[in-house]
This record gives C-alpha cells, sequence and structure tokens, in this order.
C-alpha cells in the first residue's frame, strides 16, 4: 500500500501507530486535522484480517468525523483509533489501560471515545490512564436519543425550506432501520403527529414500533421505495446507489445511518429526481455533539448539550439554502463549507 497516497488524498494530518509485546496491542490513531482544536472520534476494535484495512479504516473514518465535527460548529477537528483485537487470548483490561497510554501520549491531540466493539466499560479502563477519552460511566451516556433529535431537528429544517412548513404534523416518514436511534426517531416524530411507516431485519424491532407508535410495517425490500413524504435510513451505509434511487418515491432523505449515499455522484442523482436530501453527517451528528459537549470547559450539561443538538436545524437550512444559490448538491455545499473551515 502506498500509506502517503492516503493520506494525500484524505488530505491528512497525521497517523500515530502502537504496539505492545505484553498486551499484545496494535492500535493506529489517525488524526485527519486539529486546526479547530483536538481531534474527537471513537476507537474500533476489531479483529482485522490485514493490517492495512486497520490503517485505512482509520485514516477514512477520522476524515469523516474531522467533517461532522466541524460543520457542527465543534471545537473539534476529526480522529479516530482502531485497536487489532489480538488472535490470541488476552487481558482486555490490560489492553485498554495500555492503549489509554498511547491516547495520552498524544498530549491531548487526541480525545476518544466508543464506537464498533469498544463499550462505556472499556472508555472506563482507558480513563484510568488519561483524562482524554469520553463516554465513561460517568459521561453523558447513550447517544442515540440525541442522534435521533438530531435527526428529527434536520427533518424539520428540510421541511420548512422544501414545504414551507413548520411542523412534521400529518406528513409520512418511511424508517429503515429501527433500532437504538431508529426506535426513537419514530418516537419523536410520532409525538410531533407524523404517520411512520417502518421496516427491520428484527420483528422483536418492528413490533415494539408497532405497539408503541402504530407504526405501519412493511418488508425491508418495501421500505426504501415506499411512498413517503420522507426517508429516513438508520440501519446501514449505501443504500443510495444507480439500483435505488430510480424506485425511490420520495420526495426528502434525513436519517442516521453514515455514508448513505453509494458514490459522492448519487447525491447528483437525487437531486435530479427532485429528491431533496440532507447531508448523512449534518443530519446524525446529535451523538457526537452530546459526548463533544463533556470536554466543554464547564464540564458535561445535558440541556447545553440538548440545546447544541438542536442546533442542526439552522445548519441543515443553511446548506440548503446555499445549495440553492450555488446550484450543487446539498452533500457537495456540506463538505465546501467544511473545506472552508479546515484548510
Ligand atoms: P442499531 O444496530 O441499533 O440499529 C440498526 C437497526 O437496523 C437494527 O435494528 C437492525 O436490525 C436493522 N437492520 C439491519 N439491516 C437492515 C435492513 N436491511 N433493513 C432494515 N433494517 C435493518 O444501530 P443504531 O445505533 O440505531 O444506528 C443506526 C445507523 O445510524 C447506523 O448506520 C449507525 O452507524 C448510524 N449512527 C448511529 C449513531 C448513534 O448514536 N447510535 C450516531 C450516528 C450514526
Amino acid at each position: 500500500m502506498r500509506l502517503f497516497e492516503v493520506l494525500e488524498a484524505h488530505r491528512y494530518g497525521s497517523v500515530h501507530l502502537c504496539t505492545d509485546e505484553r498486551t499484545g496491542l496494535r492500535a493506529v490513531i489517525a488524526l485527519h486535522n486539529t486546526k479547530l482544536g483536538p481531534a474527537i472520534g471513537g476507537t474500533r476494535a476489531l479483529r482485522y484480517r490485514e493490517e492495512e484495512a486497520a490503517i485505512v479504516d482509520a485514516v477514512r473514518l477520522a476524515r469523516g468525523m474531522a467533517y461532522k465535527a466541524a460543520i457542527s460548529g465543534l471545537p473539534h477537528g476529526g480522529g479516530k483509533a482502531v485497536i487489532m483485537l489480538p488472535e490470541r487470548e488476552f487481558d482486555r483490561t490490560a489492553l485498554f489501560e495500555r492503549f489509554g497510554e498511547f491516547v495520552d501520549s498524544l498530549g491531548g491531540r487526541y480525545v476518544t471515545c466508543e464506537d464498533s466493539g469498544t463499550s462505556t466499560g472499556d472508555m472506563d479502563v482507558i480513563a484510568t490512564r488519561t483524562r482524554q477519552v469520553l463516554g465513561t460511566s460517568k459521561g453523558s451516556a447513550d447517544p442515540s436519543p440525541f442522534t435521533a433529535l438530531g435527526v428529527r431537528r434536520a427533518m424539520e429544517a428540510i421541511v420548512r425550506y422544501k414545504l414551507g412548513r413548520e411542523s412534521l404534523e400529518g406528513l409520512h416518514v418511511a424508517v429503515q432501520g429501527v433500532g437504538h436511534v431508529g426506535y426513537h426517531l419514530v418516537k419523536e416524530v410520532t409525538r410531533l403527529g407524523a404517520r411512520v411507516t417502518v421496516a427491520d431485519t428484527s420483528a422483536q424491532a418492528t413490533e415494539r414500533a408497532r405497539s408503541e407508535f402504530n407504526a405501519e410495517v412493511v418488508s425491508t425490500d418495501e421500505i426504501l421505495f415506499t411512498q413517503c413524504d420522507i426517508l429516513a435510513p438508520c440501519a446501514l451505509g449505501a443504500v443510495f446507489n444507480d439500483v435505488t434511487i430510480p424506485k425511490l418515491r420520495t420526495g426528502m432523505i434525513v436519517g442516521a445511518s453514515n455514508n448513505v449515499l453509494a458514490e459522492s455522484r448519487h447525491g447528483d442523482a437525487l437531486r435530479a429526481r427532485g429528491i431533496l436530501y440532507a447531508p448523512d453527517y449534518v443530519a446524525n451528528a446529535g451523538g457526537l455533539i452530546n459526548v463533544a459537549t463533556e470536554h466543554s470547559p464547564g464540564g458535561y450539561n445535558r440541556e447545553d448539550a440538548t440545546a447544541k443538538v438542536m442546533g442542526i436545524y439552522e445548519t441543515v437550512l443553511n446548506i440548503l439554502q446555499r445549495a440553492e444559490r450555488e446550484d450543487v448538491s446539498t452533500h457537495v455545499v456540506a463538505d465546501r463549507i467544511v473545506d472552508e473551515m479546515i484548510f
């Protein structure tokens, strides 16, 4: 792999590696950009077959965090850590203690939190070695309700812009995936008078949405193509692609999933079909905004976090207005705004 070429393509920053024979730690920390402040982003702990894959994952994901943090107005750059879990038996506590020392060695340039394969308990262990960790059991807890609140605010902004309405009342929202975020999102929008259709591979998840919020349930094959006002992908990435876009029957897309456009050109394809898209990393930043509030000088405060998440409304509205002025797709404008801030 030509690592420097990968870094240059992502307009990097720096990448830090750490190995430790005693604990079996092999970890990567990628710092995309620290112009706006310490890089923030979760720690993934997975088994990777190829170390290159672990490095590229960290690099790619840290870039995503940089864009999400900047567009959300956070005083943070983007970072990401990847721990390649040992194949052999290992002591998880010792591993995360050593990883905490690695985080600490970066002198406050990287602040970590939970991600795939790590837990609040792991963050507690990291916290025994560094202060540069958020989302411990003493911290801001489950990000999902905040992510859902942010998605709801992004919906309100897009509805205001497209339909000139102040409320979601009477609108039909189709939600793909009613897991942690999807469940709270359905709760939010039905409380505001929207009608909801859901799908999930878990019958338990759909049954909960049906019984608690009177959601209509359709199959996972149908949900993306449901006739609705707003489609909310809250399960998987890359759902908007050459196959799905021609068959969509929605006017607006706002959801929690990351990387929903299979490729950047699919954002233009949505626009060509007259479908207004709230860029994923803008709409789904509520969880990050919440956890980042722990790092603010006064410490975590739920009211402050909620107020900041509510601000996603203005961020989305600004993007929609600028996209119209500059005659480009919304995902292009979001990236443009961030590029102006961090480069
Ligand atoms: P989750 O795993 O709790 O929920 C995802 C749900 O999607 C599950 O219930 C799963 O059964 C369902 N699902 C899987 N495949 C499906 C399919 N083909 N069709 C329909 N449903 C399917 O995850 P989550 O925490 O709710 O996150 C949802 C998405 O939002 C993920 O892509 C995640 O990366 C993203 N996200 C989450 C947060 C957060 O705060 N949790 C923040 C930002 C982004």
